[in-house]
Order: C-alpha cells, then structure tokens, then sequence
C-alpha cells in the first residue's frame, strides 16, 4: 500500500515554475541561517539583500504560494520555514531507490546531506551481477526484479537514476511500473514518462556551460590573474 502523503490531487495544474521553487530553495536556506543567528522576524528586503535579490520578487515569489507576511511585523521565520519546508515537501521523509551503483552512484551514495532533507536512500539496484549483493551503508545491491517488491515494502517513491544514458529509459519505465512518483535523472537522456511523474534532470555540463557564458559575459566579474569571481543567484532563472 503506498503512502498517500506523498500522492498529490492535482500535480501538474498546480506547478510553480522552476526558478521560484528554486528560488525557494535559498530563501529557506537564508531563513535557516538568520534563525541561527538568533533573529525572529524578517522582511522581504532582509531576504533579498542576503541573496542579492530584489525584495519585490521575493515577496511575488510567496505570494504564489500564500500570505505569510504580517503587517507591522514582516515575516515570522519559524512560520515562514515551517511554510516553505511544505511547501517544498521536505517536512516528511522521501525514502529512495539509487538505482546505478557506478562511479556517481557510488559517490552519491556516501553524501550524507540528502538526510537532513528527509531524503534518505532505502534501496540501491544494479544489473550487474558482480555488484548485486554487495553492501554499501548497510545497503545491499538488489537486481532489478527485485524492484517491485523493495519498492513497495520500503514504501519508496523516489528513485535517482545513475545508470548510462542506452539504459536510462528502460529503467526509468521499470521504476515507473512500480509506482515511483519522482525521479532525479542523471543520465544525459531526456525521458519520456507519463505527466503524472515528476522528473527533473540533472546535468553538470549545461551548470559548466552556463557558468562559461557567464564568465564570458560578466563584465569585471573574473580576473585571470585569480583574484575576482562574483558569485550570483540568477543561475536559476
Ligand atoms: P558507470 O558506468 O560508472 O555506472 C553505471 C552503473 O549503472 C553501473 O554500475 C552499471 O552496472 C549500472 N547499470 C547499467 N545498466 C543498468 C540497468 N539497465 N539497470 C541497472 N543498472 C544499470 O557510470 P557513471 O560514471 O557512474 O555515470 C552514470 C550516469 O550518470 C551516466 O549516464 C553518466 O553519463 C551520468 N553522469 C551525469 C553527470 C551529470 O552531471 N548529470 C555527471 C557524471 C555522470
């Protein structure tokens, strides 16, 4: 029986666009740090000045989401943090399926800051015969029959797919057959699943590239005698 918290009425109508989830993201980020500090309340102008972004898109950026703001008052951190962790769906545990125990798979696999989000990997696969039944992190390597029966006794509905782009598909509708609602792709391979799937690639060259063109186009923003490097939070639009 899968864990109905995780499933959600309407996905695809109520979808913020990327760059203010992602915008999110450094807001709860920047609220974590100010609570650190010691500090209660906020304003959008605080925020903003701390990511060195305008405090009219940080408050257009909540609003999509609700009212949070208190007139007089600004925001309350612990209020605005406990929004926005639901908001992103981290205020729950995310078991996962690492699926690829190669190179990256394995690299992944000894970051332990996914586990402060809730996102804990459960369950790792991989076809080779010589990695099935290995252990990492008192994990043991299953095969890929296996899938529907791991993923459903460890109630997992996330998968991160770490296996070659030729094999990326095949695996992605296996772990969809088996009820997995997300999956973090790392192979260079656009899927193709059904709308209800939530899929979101992950790709290095095109951060490089992008950090490349910014370079390119920063105007005093990199000295090649090594000085300067401006560091921005744009990356995400
Ligand atoms: P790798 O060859 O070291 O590991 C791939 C693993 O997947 C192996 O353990 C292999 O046995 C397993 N595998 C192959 N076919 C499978 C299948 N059908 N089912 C289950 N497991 C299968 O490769 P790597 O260097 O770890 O890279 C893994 C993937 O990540 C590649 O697609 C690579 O292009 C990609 N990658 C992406 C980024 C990025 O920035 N997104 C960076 C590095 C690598």
């Amino acid at each position: 029986m899968r864990d109905s918290r995780h499933e959600s009425p309407n996905p695809v109508e109520k979808l913020a666009p990327k760059a203010v989830v992602g915008r999110v993201s450094l807001y709860l980020r920047q609220l974590e740090a100010f609570r650190a500090q010691g500090q209660v309340t906020i304003s959008s102008n605080q925020i903003g000045t701390a990511l060195g972004i305008n405090d009219a898109q940080v408050r257009k950026d909540l609003a999509f989401f609700g009212q949070f703001g208190h007139p007089g008052v600004g925001y309350r951190i612990d209020e605005l943090l406990t929004a926005l962790r639901r908001i992103l769906g981290i205020d729950r545990d995310w078991p996962m399926a690492l699926i690829g125990l190669g190179n990256l798979g394995r690299a992944l696999l000894k970051y332990r800051g996914f586990g402060d989000r809730g996102f804990n990997i459960a369950a790792l696969f991989d076809n080779d015969q010589t990695k099935v039944g290995m252990r990492f992190n008192d994990l043991v390597v299953h095969p890929l029959d296996d899938l529907p029966k791991v993923i459903a006794d460890k109630n997992i509905c996330l998968a991160i797919l770490t296996v070659p782009a030729e094999a990326a598909q095949r695996v992605a509708d296996q772990v969809v057959a088996c009820g997995i609602l997300g999956i973090l792709n790392f192979a260079p391979m656009p899927l193709n699943l059904p709308p209800t799937v939530g899929v979101v690639a992950v790709d290095l060259s095109v951060q490089l590239e992008h950090l490349a063109y910014k370079v390119l186009n920063t105007q005093g923003g990199i000295s090649y005698l090594g000085s300067t490097f401006r560091d921005e939070h744009d990356s995400l639009e």
